[in-house]
């Protein structure tokens, strides 16, 4: 019989969690996964918007078809956890774009006449009608786009619950940073930051927003990812009185989100600053992200501030993620952006596919790291 390969995962986020539950649970493979810290990058700190349709952008819509995808392997996803008892705070019920004021309604018909342009599931609402689904929104709110294509995960949860599936399914857990890869006849060297060697048949980097300082990796990673900050609130509620839809406001072009959870959390998010790894968290986006969710939403004055939480989203220089082999058995899982929770599963799903048959899923082929070699 022959031995399953020896595979590494380096990082511990929903990218290398949710690639170690797949490769585990559906392939029958063992990873050995490294991360001093697995619960302090981006997937923590996260809204867990799964919206493919929220974030069908200008000049991005090359990763419509995965994200579309990614949403629905998302209910796949959750049932797998729950079939091992384990959650991911998988919410339906849609979303809502809503315009705050008089200055964003011309906003939501451009954006209404795009999503149609993109084949997408959306409905115009009438402000009275969007208020009518959505009871918690301001009287002065405007007309509304509504889908339910776009919903959410508990990212936390389903973050821990991916890590905790595949611990229980049979990989590993070393909890160390990974310094340098090397590559050696018929393998891969891991150099840990205590100086040990870890031997592998192969290798998958997903050590989001700081991947690319891992020694020994190809000389395009050293420049492939830049930290897109991002400032978040958590606050808490009593349980059901707050929206029940994810909404998303516009004011005066401002952007503002908020995610409620069963439990009475509610997020709301968030800033997009490029200016590297700077954690302060500032009283000023508090400020607006408050001002800015009040407008649509007053009722959430009476909540508790529990958290004000910095992430750094890996962004790409095309803002695209890096997924497949770069070299032999050595494989990228990361730049996955603003839409890393969305996109784990259907990640994780074809990096376990890859690793598992040696063969590219053809949606994954579109991300592979060929394109940042030949801009070298
Ligand atoms: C404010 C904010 C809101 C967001 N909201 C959403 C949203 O609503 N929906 C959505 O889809 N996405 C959202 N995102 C994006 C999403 O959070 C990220 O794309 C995703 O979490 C990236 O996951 P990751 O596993 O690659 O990285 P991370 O979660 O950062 O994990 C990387 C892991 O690698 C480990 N690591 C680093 N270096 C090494 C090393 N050398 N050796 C070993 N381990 C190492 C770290 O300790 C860390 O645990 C948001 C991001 C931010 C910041």
């Amino acid at each position: 019989m022959i031995a399953p390969p020896k595979i590494a995962m380096v990082g511990a986020g929903i990218e290398g969690a949710g690639a170690a539950f797949y490769m585990a649970t559906r392939h029958g493979l063992t990873p050995t996964i490294f991360d001093p810290e697995p619960f302090s990058g981006a997937s923590q700190v996260a809204a867990g918007m799964l919206a493919p349709v929220a974030e069908a952008v200008y000049g991005e819509e090359r990763l419509l078809d995965m994200m579309l995808e990614a949403a629905r392997e998302w209910s796949r996803l959750d049932e797998a956890l729950r079939a091992a008892g384990l959650e991911s705070g998988y919410r339906g019920g849609g979303s809502l774009l809503v315009a705050s004021g008089p200055n964003d309604v011309a906003e939501i018909e451009r954006t209404h006449a795009y999503y149609l342009r993109l084949g997408l599931a959306v409905k115009k609402l009438r402000a009275a009608q969007a208020r009518e689904l959505e009871p918690a929104l301001s009287p002065a709110t405007g007309p509304a786009i509504y889908t339910e294509i776009d919903n959410q995960v508990d990212n936390r949860v389903a973050h821990r619950s991916l890590l905790t599936g595949a611990l229980k399914a049979g990989a590993t857990l070393i909890e160390r940073r990974v310094a340098e890869v090397s590559r050696r006849k018929g393998g891969w060297v891991l150099f840990d930051d205590q100086g040990a060697e870890h031997h592998f048949d192969k290798v998958v980097i997903a050590a989001g927003v700081r991947s690319g300082e891992i020694g020994g990796l190809p000389g395009y990673m050293s420049k492939a990812l830049r930290p897109i900050r991002g400032q978040v609130l958590r606050l808490r509620a009593a349980p059901g009185s707050g929206p029940s839809l994810v909404v998303r406001s516009l004011w005066d072009g401002r952007l503002v989100y908020v995610v409620p959870r069963l439990n009475g959390e509610i997020v709301i998010g968030a800033t997009a600053e490029e200016v590297g790894f700077d954690p302060t968290r500032k009283a000023r986006s508090t400020y607006e992200l408050l001002r800015d969710t009040f407008k649509v939403l007053p009722g959430l004055g009476e909540a508790d501030l529990a958290e004000v939480n910095v992430g750094f989203r890996p962004g790409t220089s095309d803002n695209f993620p890096i997924l497949g082999e770069a070299e032999d058995g050595l494989y990228l899982d990361t730049g996955h952006f603003r839409h890393g929770i969305l996109l784990a599963s259907i990640t994780g799903r074809w990096i376990a596919e890859a690793i598992a048959t040696g063969r590219t899923p053809e949606g994954m082929s579109l991300f592979g790291p060929a394109r940042l070699e030949a801009r070298q």
